[in-house]
């Protein structure tokens, strides 16, 4: 859910956002006649809504909390706040509500309990988005010191959390401080009440700063909008719901439900994609850590951390393993005469003819420096290997390299080693193939000179 997000993620987003809200907007719209209908009182329907809420918006919480802790922004750990703010809400709400646990609700609530906890939910909700929005600004820390990271987490978790938990003994304990909002379950004080319109206000506005601030890049201010809309869409519910479990009551819990779920759903799209695309970049950083950038083929890292392997299972297994180096004949004189890059074009040519002629799914090739390669032949005798490595020679002679309208070509010498089971290491059966190597170079070049072996 970063700034850095692709374009093409950050359409997808934008789309399913609109169609969220588009959804919501119409459904509020299609039941907005029958708000006050009374539905039946379905006891479980309070419990499973809270328990629902208070884990949706703690993963979330936790999620932006985490967001905050690897990018160091402040606002994606303000928002953590608010989510976190709502869960003793919830939770002491589901305690005290009438009828849920005990008729008159638990902890010696007031009549007005709930309805104030509600209150201070729903106007927390959008006070902590509002000041989310402005934060940044106002306090001008555009990334928090790694050393201050931690009393800042603290700060972000133990703030909402006491509180809100505050707020909400408050209403329990000190209800009766407050005025009557609620009478005999219906909600024409409130609606009628300061707080009714301080609620909404506070919702409509929150809404209209995060909207404004989703003009930018971070799509994390889109699914805030959202929420923030089905927030609104609660409130409004609620407040012309007339009464408790009514059409427009039902609904607004539903719409509260979506209002912690939408974001919570955004994070998790961005968790996946963030997941899938550093699998494809450590693939992507793998093929770079062992290939070689102007052939393609397996650099010297790859070879040595294969041949010692190799070599372990050949003797495991009394495998026959053979191995050929090859070097470009006269190359730097080809370099001179027509200029390296002609002499790239050339290690690019010889590369792809080596691929081409070994057709054993075990066998592999590998640049191993300046005009080196070397080519392993699991399960491959001296005679084999003398065979590869001779067509290989063949096939390498008859290569043209196009280069500038003149068709230019080279010859190679090969130097082959075969395992010798009592000894060999890798390090010593590069040395044989190497020493043979110079033997053939010294023969006159293009042909193969094997190392002695006892097999
Ligand atoms: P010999 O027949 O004995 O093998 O002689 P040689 O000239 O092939 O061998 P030498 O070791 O004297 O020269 C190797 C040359 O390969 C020197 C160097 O400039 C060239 N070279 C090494 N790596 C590259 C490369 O990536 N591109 C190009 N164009 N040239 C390279
Ligand atoms: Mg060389
Ligand atoms: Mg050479």
């Amino acid at each position: 859910m970063s700034d850095i997000a692709p374009v093409i993620s950050q359409q997808a987003h934008r789309r399913a956002a609109y169609l969220v809200s588009a959804l919501l907007l119409l459904v509020a719209t299609a039941i907005s006649p029958f708000l006050s209908l009374t539905l039946p009182s379905v006891a479980p329907f309070l419990p499973a809504y809270g328990t629902a809420v208070v884990i949706l918006e703690g993963i979330t919480a936790y999620l932006l909390l985490s967001q905050f802790a690897t990018r160091r922004k402040l606002f994606p750990g303000f928002v953590a706040t608010a989510y976190l703010s709502l869960i003793p809400l919830v939770m002491v709400q589901q305690l005290v509500f009438p009828g849920v646990f005990t008729p008159t609700g638990l902890l010696s609530a007031g009549s007005q309990s709930a309805v104030w906890i509600w209150v201070f939910w729903h106007a927390l909700f959008p006070a902590l988005m509002l000041f989310a929005c402005f934060a940044e600004r106002v306090i001008k820390i555009d990334q928090v010191d790694y050393k201050d990271l931690k009393l800042w987490l603290l700060g972000l978790v133990l703030f909402p959390l006491c509180f809100s938990l505050s707020l909400a003994l408050f209403a329990t304990w000190g209800s009766h401080l407050l005025p009557a909002l609620i009478a005999n379950n219906s909600y024409q004080q409130l609606l009628h009440s300061p707080y009714a319109l301080l609620v909404w206000g506070l919702n409509a506005l929150a809404l209209c700063c995060m909207v404004w601030r989703a003009r930018s890049n971070n799509v994390l201010y889109v699914w805030l909008s959202v929420a923030l809309l089905a927030s609104l869409i609660d409130v409004t519910l609620t407040l012309f719901a007339g009464s408790r479990f009514s059409l427009g009551w039902y609904a607004a819990r539903i719409s509260s439900c979506v209002s912690s779920m939408v974001l919570l759903g955004a994070l998790l799209w961005e968790v996946n994609r963030l997941y899938i695309s550093t699998q494809r970049t450590n693939e992507l950083l793998y093929q770079q850590s062992v290939r070689d950038t102007l052939t393609g083929l397996f650099n010297r890292r790859y070879l040595e951390s294969q041949l010692e392997s190799l070599i372990e299972h050949a003797k495991r297994y009394s495998e026959p393993l053979c191995l050929l180096v090859l070097d470009v004949d006269h190359f730097k004189a080809f370099n001179d005469r027509y200029g390296h890059l002609a002499g790239d074009s050339c290690l690019i040519a010889v590369a792809q003819q080596l691929e081409q002629s070994l057709h054993r799914p075990a066998d592999f090739i590998a640049r191993y420096g300046g005009e080196e390669f070397v080519v392993v032949l699991p399960y491959t005798d001296a005679e084999g290997g003398r065979k590869v490595a001779e067509q290989l020679l063949q096939n390498i002679s008859q290569t043209h390299i196009d280069y500038q309208g003149q068709r230019l070509s080279v010859t190679a010498s090969i130097g082959l080693a075969v395992l010798q089971h009592n000894e060999d290491r890798a390090q010593s059966l590069l040395i044989a193939a190497d020493k043979a190597l110079y033997q053939a170079k010294a023969a006159g070049r293009n042909c193969v000179k094997a190392a002695p072996h006892d097999n």
